[in-house]
């Protein structure tokens, strides 16, 4: 990976578009919001969210949360309903993440929602970070602004510390609110809570006026870790370096294969079209071959995917 020299930004008018162009040129962006400070990239570029993967040295794909600055750019995404209404009139801007069914023509890329038909989204709570969304008219996907497995950053310098050479800029608005993360609600249709954050579960009762079921704690506490994650129906065969009678081949490098990842062998490439590829090969019906993956870089975390993909199903 090329080391970048990472501008250091302030929250003034000449900085924020900088910072609005580098996220609309598909680079990385560390920006403050009222939890902690997020890594952005515009959603809809693969490459781009393949490259917060790669900075951050994550693992494993999680699907994503994306950050706007209003209910009107939410619905270019997500279905709406009224109980998202309800919600976002009462806590928007602020930490509570809804998980909704991707609207038809969203065009985000499948590396947001890590192949998933449902999107979390939110507004932060946030002016600095509100006026970035505002400038870059973009929908951004943001994880934590730390290397994996990292404490998570609520200063520029942490983020700097973490990260420094692996993103195009930091925006600087000094500390966060040390808040917690945003509660994450799906609605997708039925009301449940997939992680406790900011607002508290009695306060989304009390605004719906419903009592929320109780999700077992292995659910909140890793909503990505359970049936929220995309599996293909088809069989999938790891590590082919054949292909049998009835298989497609997902290739990486140059080989004779249904689709490739990357021709060329580049694991940024292979990360942005995975889940678009398993979900093409899945609607042939076959079974799924698919060539050695290297485990290096993001190679482990697309491994990592395809294992739980070959897993039995029980
Ligand atoms: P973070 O961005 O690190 O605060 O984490 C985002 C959290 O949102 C992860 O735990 C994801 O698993 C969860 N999440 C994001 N999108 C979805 C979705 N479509 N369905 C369920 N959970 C989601
Ligand atoms: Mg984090």
């Amino acid at each position: 990976m090329t080391t970048l020299q990472t501008l250091h930004l302030r929250a003034i008018e000449a900085d924020l578009n900088m910072a609005a162009q580098l996220l609309r040129n598909g680079q990385l962006v560390g920006f403050p919001t009222e939890t902690v400070y997020g890594l952005g990239a515009d959603a809809r570029d693969g490459t781009a969210v393949a490259n917060i993967y790669d900075a951050k040295g994550r693992p494993s794909f999680n699907p994503l949360i994306v950050h706007v600055p209003d209910v009107a750019s939410a619905k270019r995404y997500v279905q709406w309903n009224n109980t998202a209404q309800i919600l976002a009139d009462r806590f928007w801007p602020g930490a509570l993440t809804l998980v909704l069914p991707l609207r038809d023509g969203h065009g985000l890329s499948s590396l947001v929602t890590a192949g998933l038909n449902t999107l979390a989204i939110r507004v932060p709570n946030h002016g600095t970070a509100l006026r970035l969304l505002r400038l870059a008219d973009a929908p951004i996907a943001a994880p934590s602004a730390n290397p994996s497995g990292r404490i998570s950053p609520t200063t520029a310098q942490h983020v700097l510390d973490g990260l420094a050479g692996k993103i195009a800029a930091v925006l600087d608005d000094g500390p966060c609110k040390v808040g917690l993360e945003s509660t994450i609600l799906g609605l997708t249709p039925d009301v449940a809570l997939l992680r406790h954050g900011g607002v508290e579960s009695e306060q989304i009762e009390d605004a719906l006026g419903i009592t929320l079921t109780q999700s077992t704690p292995e659910k909140i506490t890793a909503p990505g870790q359970m049936e929220s994650h995309y599996a293909p129906k088809a069989h999938v065969r790891l590590d082919a370096s054949n292909i049998e009678a009835g298989e497609v081949l997902l290739g990486f490098g140059t080989m004779n294969c249904d689709l490739n990842l990357s021709e060329h062998g580049d694991l940024i490439e292979a990360a942005a079209n995975l889940f678009d590829h398993l979900h093409a090969l899945d609607k042939t019906g076959k079974p799924i071959a698919v060539a050695p993956i290297p485990q290096i870089g993001l190679g482990r975390a697309i491994n990592d995917r395809l294992r739980r993909a070959a897993a039995p199903r029980g």
